[in-house]
């Protein structure tokens, strides 16, 4: 639907997520599960900012992984990600030397390592109102992952569905009404995200984290 509004596409970002999971992380893999802890767990490599695995504990006790690699979409064209084994291998090597409980969340997973290239739309994307059409969610602001983006589709969603209940009969006022409202709404979370994944790069990554998620890292720094 997005070409019948706007010739904006989604562009690679230059980096991906390698998603991992262990099932049954604390019976199987007790070591890497007492490094995740009870919630979360960042870990940045103190050599390559970008390279970063984020893990969080699941309701059923599946330890879940992302591992952020800053590589071109053509080095992870180069990996067979249909065969398990070589992929794994291949990927186990970005973590190799790190401590044997986190490089684990790659070596010891249940399922094959999956590929998760990070595409985004521009910041500020938007389009004139073309009858009867519109956008929500990820068609219309697609971002790299900052948190946000599957609160922003259920906003749309909502304020788009209340647009309409608001406007019977006239749909084009309803869609006015809700574009206005999300394109300011997009954007700044796309420019807040983008400030977020900037300040998780160099060398102080770990104390911002650790800043933002206590409050006191300095926006305006
Ligand atoms: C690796 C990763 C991690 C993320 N982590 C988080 C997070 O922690 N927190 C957060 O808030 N967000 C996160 N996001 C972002 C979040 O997943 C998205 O912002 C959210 O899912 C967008 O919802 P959506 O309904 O707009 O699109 P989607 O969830 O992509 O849903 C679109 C649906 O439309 C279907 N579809 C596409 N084309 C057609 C067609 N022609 N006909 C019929 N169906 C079609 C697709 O199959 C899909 O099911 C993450 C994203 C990624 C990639």
């Amino acid at each position: 639907m997005r070409p019948l509004l706007s010739d904006a596409t989604p562009e690679y970002g230059g980096t991906s997520f390698v998603e991992t999971f262990l099932f049954d992380g604390d019976d199987r893999h007790p070591a890497t599960a007492k490094a995740v802890g009870g919630g979360s767990l960042f870990v940045f490599d103190p050599n390559a900012s970008w390279k970063r695995i984020d893990v969080h504990r699941e309701g059923d006790r599946t330890l879940h992984a992302y591992l952020t690699l800053s590589k071109p979409l053509d080095w992870f064209a180069g990996i067979d990600f249909t065969d398990p084994a070589a992929a794994t291998a291949r990927i186990a090597r970005e973590v190799d030397g790190w401590a044997p409980e986190l490089a684990a969340l790659i070596t010891g997973s249940d399922t094959g390592p999956v590929h998760r290239p990070h595409y985004a739309l521009p910041v500020e994307h938007r389009w004139d109102r073309v009858a009867g059409v519109t956008l929500l969610g990820d068609a219309a602001h697609l971002q790299p992952p900052n948190g946000e983006g599957a609160n922003l589709a259920m906003q749309d969603g909502a304020e788009l569905g209340a647009a309409i209940a608001a406007h019977p009969g006239d749909i084009e006022a309803a869609l006015t009404e809700y574009e206005q409202a999300m394109f300011p709404r997009s954007a700044a979370a796309a420019a807040q995200g983008a400030a977020f994944n900037k300040v998780l790069l160099g060398d102080n990554a770990p104390q911002n984290l650790i800043g933002i998620l206590t409050g006191s890292y300095q926006w305006s720094e």
